[in-house]
């Protein structure tokens, strides 16, 4: 009796495990599909100064827009993207959009001079030799140049293959690129690597910013990350800020710059536009 049971929870298990293996696969056409069909969209978050409240960029976040599942976010495509091949076309895709919409910007005079756009790198993308290149084109091609594109890494992004990841974002950054270590904390420690990183900016994790204000070890981790920026020449940007009181401690502790609901939600660059065009009137 006890091996029927045990057969039977092996069978479920192979069961589970096939149907988990068709949902992978059932998604990864349907976003080779999604490509083709044009079904991504890239919503835009301010990134402000700290004090001022100024958006000195924008972060670039893709969304799946797809038909009859409504607006998919990115955590639920982007490892099966990233493992099928398709974080490749994906990426090049989302680095088009964000500079065509960073120019038009530009040509309508809604950003001020120095304004930047931000856009996520999967580690897949950093082990991808011909990135720097189809990099440096696209941004040619709009006109733009490498200083009006930062690009976030994270940390687990930076151990893959530590060779072609350092030559690669070496590359990056002597074509001006800004690269920002994204989610600054979480993941492996980088504290030795970072030494070696032409970074620009470090961006606070938004886990440590949610209990800055009740729990002063958060307090303690967010005010080393800032002076840990300040020290290797890098400026701060804390993700994540919901609250006034929080933006108040970050200020004190002379973080650079924020990110986060209080300041601005991830939105469509129209609803983006209204926001901008109407603080102009006022
Ligand atoms: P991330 O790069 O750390 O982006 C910040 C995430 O925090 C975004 O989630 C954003 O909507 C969310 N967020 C911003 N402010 C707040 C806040 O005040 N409170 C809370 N609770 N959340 C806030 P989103 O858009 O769902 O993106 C999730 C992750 O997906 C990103 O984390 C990034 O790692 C990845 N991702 C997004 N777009 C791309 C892309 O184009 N390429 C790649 N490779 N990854 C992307
Ligand atoms: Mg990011
Ligand atoms: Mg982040
Ligand atoms: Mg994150």
């Amino acid at each position: 009796r006890a091996k029927v049971k045990g057969r039977n929870r092996t069978a479920q298990f192979e069961e589970g495990r096939s149907a988990q293996a068709l949902r992978w696969l059932d998604l990864q056409q349907a976003l080779a599909l999604a490509l083709q069909r044009d079904e991504f969209v890239l919503h835009y978050q301010p990134i402000t100064t700290i004090t001022g409240g100024i958006a000195a960029g924008v972060e670039a976040l893709v969304r799946w827009n797809r038909p009859g599942h409504g607006l998919i976010p990115p955590d639920e495509f982007i490892s099966v993207a990233e493992s099928s091949g398709l974080i490749e076309p994906l990426g090049a895709w989302v680095l088009g959009e964000a500079l065509r919409q960073l120019s038009a910007w530009k040509l309508t005079d809604r950003v001020p001079p120095g304004f930047y756009v931000s856009v996520n790198l999967s580690p897949v993308q950093l082990m991808d030799r011909s990135l720097v290149s189809n990099i440096t084109r696209t941004i040619a091609d709009h006109g733009l140049v490498g200083a009006e594109l930062t690009l976030e890494m994270t940390e687990t992004a930076l151990i893959d293959d530590e060779e072609i990841m350092l030559a690669t974002v070496d590359a990056l950054a002597s074509a001006g690129i800004s690269l920002s270590i994204d989610d600054f904390g979480t993941g492996y420690s980088s504290l030795a690597r970072l030494r070696h990183l032409p970074a620009k900016q470090l961006k606070v994790d938004r886990s440590f910013v949610a209990g800055m204000t009740t729990d002063s070890r958060d307090a303690a981790l967010v005010a080393a990350v800032i002076g840990l920026a300040h020290e290797f020449g890098m400026t701060c940007v804390a993700e994540g800020v919901e609250t006034a009181e929080q933006l108040d401690e970050l200020t004190r502790l002379g973080c650079d710059y924020a990110q986060g609901y209080l300041l601005g939600r991830p939105m469509k660059s129209a609803d983006l536009e209204k926001v901008w065009d109407q603080a102009v009137a006022v």
